[in-house]
């Protein structure tokens, strides 16, 4: 019964590795004949070579061998974690039992003794091929557990609509920048930009085509933001850019080109072509002289306040702002 070769087994590579090249024929011989597709190597480099070519599911491993040891050969394959886990089984004389001990704790897994009973190595081999299963499905869990939670972290920072950040991120973003800033003393910049008069486009052209309006308002913006800059839906109409290191200058620059782009931009949905335009309020401080992310938020809201209230497609600073405070 033990003896019928497992059809799933016509595929489970194994590395014989022995500097007798008799010791190794007799083992590839027997394993072959079980059905297993064994590769040999009469030495520690050829191994590890071997290993790193294709790595087996299983490797059988000499310890005494000139030049690299199997302790060697195994405690290089155990660092590399590049690799899979394979299971190794050392292969020692009884008398190398200080071997066998050094072996174990240079990572190999299991042992077996020279002359060793075909029977108990087929055992063995079937015994660490099973944990080796066990220990892939986990791995292969794993990744999709990390992919899975990847994805769930994005989604949890993400607006669904226009995919920049949303606004609870937004305040942790800023939070960070606020403190980063506390501590080198560079300015953060926060641009809020609200797109004009947005109401009547919904009621004019219907939702949809307004969802289409904000998508494509926030890859203009997306666009025109440096690799570094943090951009946000911060609420319907309206979105948030945070300028890390940026004064207020660079910073009414960039909402400048922003509102420029979106006055520029025909936003089409079908047949339908509508024209944009989008009121900008800028704030920039270090956050040594501002005591919280959010008078910093308050300062550029005023800032956009203003710009509407001063007839709108336009970019009011704070510091120029009339509700300027100090
Ligand atoms: P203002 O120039 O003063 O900013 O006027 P406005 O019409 O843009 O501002 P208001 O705040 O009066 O209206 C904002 C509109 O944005 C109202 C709301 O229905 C719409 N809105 C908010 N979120 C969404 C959304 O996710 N999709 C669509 N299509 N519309 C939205
Ligand atoms: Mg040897
Ligand atoms: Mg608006």
């Amino acid at each position: 019964m033990t003896a019928q070769p497992d059809p799933e087994e016509g595929s489970t590579r194994i590395l014989v590795v022995d500097d007798v090249p008799d010791n190794v024929e007799i083992l590839d011989a027997r394993l072959s004949s079980r059905g297993y597709e064994v590769v040999t190597a009469t030495n520690g480099e050829e191994a590890l070579a071997s290993v790193s070519d294709t790595p087996p599911h299983l490797i059988l491993l000499d310890v005494m061998m000139p030049g690299m040891d199997g302790r060697e050969v195994a405690r290089r394959i155990k660092e590399d974690e590049s690799l899979p886990f394979i299971p190794i089984i050392l292969v020692t004389a009884l008398s190398e039992a200080d071997d066998v001990v050094q072996g174990l704790e240079s990572g190999a897994d299991d042992y077996i003794s020279k002359p060793y009973n075909f029977r108990e190595l087929e055992a063995r081999v079937r015994a660490m091929l099973r944990i080796k299963g066990l220990q892939d499905e986990l791995d292969q869990k794993n990744r999709e557990l990390e992919l899975a939670n990847h994805r769930l972290k994005k989604l949890s920072i993400t607006d669904g609509l226009t995919e920049l950040f949303n606004h609870r991120h937004v305040h942790e973003l800023l939070q960070d920048e606020f403190e980063r800033s506390a501590r080198t003393g560079e300015n953060v910049a926060v641009v809020m930009m609200d797109l004009d008069r947005f109401k009547a486009i919904n009621d004019t052209y219907g939702h949809p085509t307004g969802d289409v309006i904000l998508y494509e308002t926030a890859q203009i913006i997306q666009e025109t933001a440096r690799e570094i800059d943090m951009v946000g839906r911060y609420g319907g109409e309206e979105f948030i850019a945070i300028l890390p290191e940026t004064a207020e200058d660079p910073a009414a620059a960039f909402a400048e080109r922003v509102r420029a782009a979106v006055e520029g931009h025909v936003f089409r949905d079908g047949s339908t072509e509508v024209r944009m335009t989008v009121s900008c309020g800028v704030a920039s401080l270090s956050a040594q002289r501002v005591d919280s992310p959010e008078s910093l938020l308050k300062r550029a809201d005023q800032a956009l306040y203003q710009a509407k209230e001063s007839g709108r497609n336009r970019v009011v600073r704070a510091s120029q702002s009339s509700s300027a405070a100090e």
